[in-house]
């Protein structure tokens, strides 16, 4: 009898099956214990579940929040440099279907002009920084290495508005997730379904570079009671809110990091030694942009005496239309809405109307508005009129195609209405002028974040202008131009061998 005989009597090939079966089913319990630890210790990135919900759109903020987290974690196994091929790929797919982006986010909220969103859209998905904007620093010396390194927030709550909602969304992403961090959006009710399309495409993008699952979610049905929910969750280390004064002070209150980019009312100031042809061209082109919904746009124009008629005259030759009184009075009665006057009367001997924009008007062609007044004009675009400095068109941030002109005395006269009409949204400003000493003088005023001279706005943030581009300008809370950086927390390692070498 052979020693192989022996065993084979003893114990058979189903003998040893049952053997296998029997341990495994016993390790079986250790094994999904150990997973969720492993997973987010996990330098493979092919160890991806495909069959969990990888998409980003969730029922709840609490889905939203743990999965980002979840997310978040894995990613701090990744390394720089495959960072950057998430962003990559993300520019990639969003440029890839832009048209698609557009088209939906048009027909969604109904606001601006489809050419437009196409152009922002650009400027979102290519003008972004990456990673190459997180940078480390180092200082040497006799008592050794200090270095300090851009480390993430983690999970980043943010909120987003209609008039730039995907926009927002693939800049704020682009950031975030260069910086390091996991993103949870509440976006603009009204932009639900083309964000929840380009939450998607993101989250795809980053699984096709190697990336984690749902690294971007967003709350399936955001109401203020999310945006609230999203504030208070205690796995949300940062908020980012970009929108109305409302929302920025509403996010202040959470107690937590917030970086809060409101509302603005660009002036434009226009001295008499501007060259009236580009200041005519360049305010029709910034103010007429998707229908002047941007924060950024120009609002209402400040343009010394001398000069006005030759700004006019350009600015009519450009594409504008100037609304006589009588349309103007028409003009105001659809687009504006008078507030109820909620104080005594007999207070106040002349109370002044108070108005509010008609959501209705808000980012519709010049023409449409024109038409509805009763004038057919189809090449029109951008509505002007000869206003006072009180005027309800200078006060408001109105996000339509209409840009009130106020007559002013001299330059001194243009800067102190402008800064007025700014108030104290600090956001942005321009002029177009050739005299230097006038341009600082503006500038030092009306302190904004940001200030242009001699082109559209736009070119503040980065469009047929240098620098990079974003959609949330940080001024209430400082942060200003937001990129990776802003979204960084600040970690100093030190190296004292020097100091503290034992001799
Ligand atoms: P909005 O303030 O009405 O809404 C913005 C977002 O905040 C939405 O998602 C909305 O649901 C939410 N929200 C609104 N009020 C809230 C509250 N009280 N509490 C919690 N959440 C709230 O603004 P909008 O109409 O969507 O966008 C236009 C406004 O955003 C303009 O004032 C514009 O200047 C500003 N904006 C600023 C920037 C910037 O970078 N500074 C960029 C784009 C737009």
């Amino acid at each position: 009898m052979k020693a192989g005989d022996i065993v084979q009597d003893f114990i058979t090939e189903r003998d040893v099956e049952k053997i296998i079966e029997q341990v495994l089913s016993k390790l079986e319990p250790v094994i999904e214990q150990v997973k969720p630890k492993e997973i987010n210790m996990l330098p493979n990135k092919t160890n991806i579940d495909f069959s969990q919900n990888a998409n980003g759109i969730f029922e709840s903020i609490d889905l939203a929040v743990e999965s980002a987290l979840e997310a978040h974690i894995i990613l701090t196994s990744y390394k720089l440099e495959d960072r950057e091929k998430m962003i990559q790929s993300i520019r990639k797919e969003v440029l890839g279907d832009i048209e698609n982006i557009a088209r939906l986010v048009y027909e969604e909220t109904k606001l601006g002009k489809y050419e437009d969103k196409i152009a922002k859209i650009n400027l979102a998905a290519s003008k972004t920084p990456g990673t190459e904007d997180i940078k480390t620093s180092a200082i040497s010396g006799d008592y050794g290495l200090t270095i300090e390194e851009m480390a993430p927030f983690g999970v980043i709550g943010a909120v987003t508005p209609v008039t730039n909602p995907v926009e927002t969304l693939i800049n704020n992403a682009i950031s975030m997730i260069s910086g390091g961090n996991s993103v949870v959006f509440n976006v603009h009710p009204s932009s639900k379904k083309s964000s929840a399309y380009t939450v998607e495409l993101i989250n795809k993008a980053v699984l096709k570079a190697g990336g984690p699952q749902n690294l971007v979610t967003m709350v399936k049905e955001p109401t203020i009671e999310t945006v609230n929910q999203l504030s208070s969750h205690p796995r949300i280390s940062m908020m980012v809110g970009t929108g109305g004064p409302g929302l920025v002070k509403s996010l202040l209150k959470s107690g937590k990091k917030t970086i809060g980019a409101g509302a603005g009312n660009p002036p434009v100031v226009v001295d008499e030694t501007a060259d009236m042809n580009l200041a005519a061209k360049g305010i029709i082109e910034g103010a007429s942009f998707d229908n002047n919904i941007l924060c950024i746009a120009e609002k209402e124009v400040f343009v010394v005496n001398e000069v006005a008629d030759d700004l006019i005259y350009n600015m009519l030759s450009s594409g504008a239309y100037m609304l006589n009184q009588e349309e103007l009075e028409k003009v105001m009665k659809l687009t504006l809405v008078e507030d109820e006057d909620l104080g005594a009367k007999s207070c106040t001997l002349s109370p002044k109307k108070k108005y509010h924009v008609h959501k209705n008007w808000v980012g519709k062609d010049a023409s449409k508005i024109l038409s509805e007044i009763g004038i057919t004009k189809q090449d029109v675009k951008l509505l002007i009129c000869e206003v006072d400095s009180d005027h309800p068109y200078v006060t408001l941030e109105q996000m339509m195609p209409i840009l009130p002109l106020v007559r002013c005395s001299d330059v001194d006269e243009a800067i102190k209405l402008a800064v007025k009409a700014e108030g104290t949204n600090k956001h942005t400003a321009s002029i177009f002028s050739r005299n230097v000493d006038n341009m600082t003088k503006f500038a030092r005023a009306i302190n904004t974040t940001i200030f242009v001279k001699n082109a559209p706005t736009l070119a503040g943030v980065g469009y047929k202008g240098e620098g990079n581009a974003t959609f949330t300008i940080a001024g209430p809370t400082g942060e200003g131009i937001t990129s990776a950086k802003t979204f960084t927390r600040v970690r100093r390692c030190v190296l004292a061998e020097g100091g503290f070498r034992i001799v």
